[in-house]
């Protein structure tokens, strides 16, 4: 894997208008409607022209229908909205392809079905938008898929992973962190400002990957450490509230310990306080780490804490308390008092 280039650079953080006068027609296809794609898609079909087509595919039918339902009830505006019955025919006439998959076998299966038919011809160049989170390794051989069988530039895989939870995706403030040549930044951006309000350029392909695991690899060993020090206070009798004000005005301060700090009660707005629901889920918290892992043995990176880590949530995942819920729950696995 390719180290990351160049510092990530807000590419813009406004969002922009759109005129729907004198626009073409543009058809997108958006894959997969679990619960971060079912929100990103209604918020961009709202925002597209009536004149724009919206076609979408689940491999759980029922999400796509709904969804569909739902576009077509809204009263104002938005892209027309069809049901298609693969990811191939979906993608068919699609100048934009828009995937949200669980993992790499997903993205690289619907790829793999999207490529293997016959795409009708565009009057401009495809552009494929891959929003799941997936190892950069994946992400670089989907995109290889993608200019063999589109070539001379006729189609263009770029990766955009988020961050912003379902929240972000259902407010549509997402943050992009977009893995993509320069000269298809401007394109991927204008699509992308409709489901979020940043998009941070990271470099070329699978550069925005590894920006998001790189920073999710800082967040896991973050959110242990903030929970054992947390819990280690607690245990020598310190106010949790006292302890967490001074982390959050001293060297410690990190984003778990001052806005998802771990014990109930110290943030009223954080998962903690209502019983670690909402959030974060510790299962895709164990999912980025893993994919950390991986793209760090392909770098040659070396990791000390990582091993430990995947050990603690794999463990605290396995407990019925803790299962499912937001991944500062570690504080409970390791017995914290609440
Ligand atoms: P999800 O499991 O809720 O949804 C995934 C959807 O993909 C499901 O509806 C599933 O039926 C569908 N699917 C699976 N294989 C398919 C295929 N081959 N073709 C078509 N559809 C298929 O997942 P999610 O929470 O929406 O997350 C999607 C991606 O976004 C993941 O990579 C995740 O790591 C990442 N992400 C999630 C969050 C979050 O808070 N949920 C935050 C940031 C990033």
């Amino acid at each position: 894997m390719r180290p990351i280039s160049r510092i990530c650079r807000v590419a813009r953080t406004h969002r922009r208008t759109f005129s729907v006068t004198s626009r073409r027609l543009d058809n997108y296809a958006f894959i997969g409607l679990g619960q971060m794609g079912y929100q990103m898609a209604r918020n961009l079909q709202s925002k597209l022209a009536p004149t724009d087509t919206i076609r979408l595919f689940d491999i759980n039918k029922g999400a796509a229908e709904t969804l569909a339902q739902e576009m077509k009830t809204q009263q104002a505006g938005g892209a027309a909205a069809q049901v298609a019955d693969t990811a191939a025919k979906a993608s068919r006439e699609a100048d934009t392809v828009i995937t949200c998959l669980p993992e790499p076998q997903h993205v690289k299966s619907a790829y793999q079905s999207i490529l293997e038919r016959q795409l009708s011809r565009r009057s401009q160049p495809r552009l494929f938008i891959d929003c799941s989170t997936i190892d950069p390794s994946s992400s670089r051989e989907v995109a290889s898929a993608v200019s063999s069988a589109l070539p001379n530039g006729q189609g263009n895989f770029v990766d955009a992973p988020m961050s912003g939870g379902v929240v972000g995706a259902t407010a549509g403030t997402l943050t992009f962190m977009l893995g993509a040549p320069d000269s298809l930044v401007a394109r991927a951006e204008l699509i992308l400002l409709r489901m979020g309000k940043r998009v941070l350029h990271c470099g070329p392909q699978g550069a925005g990957l590894s920006a998001k695991l790189a920073n999710n690899y800082l967040l896991a060993i973050e959110n242990i450490a903030t929970a054992e020090a947390m819990n280690l206070g607690v245990r020598w009798g310190l106010d949790p509230k006292v302890l967490a004000n001074v982390i959050n005005v001293s060297t410690g301060k990190c984003w778990p310990s001052e806005v998802n700090n771990p014990v109930p009660g110290v943030v009223e707005t954080s998962p903690a306080s209502r019983d670690y629901s909402g959030g974060f889920g510790i299962g895709l918290m164990r999912k980025d780490l893993r994919l950390a892992i991986l793209a760090a043995k392909e770098a040659d990176a070396k990791l000390t804490l990582a091993d430990k880590a995947s050990e603690v949530y794999e463990s605290a995942e396995k407990e019925e308390r803790c299962k499912g819920r937001d991944f500062s729950v570690v504080y409970r696995w390791l017995g914290g008092k609440e």
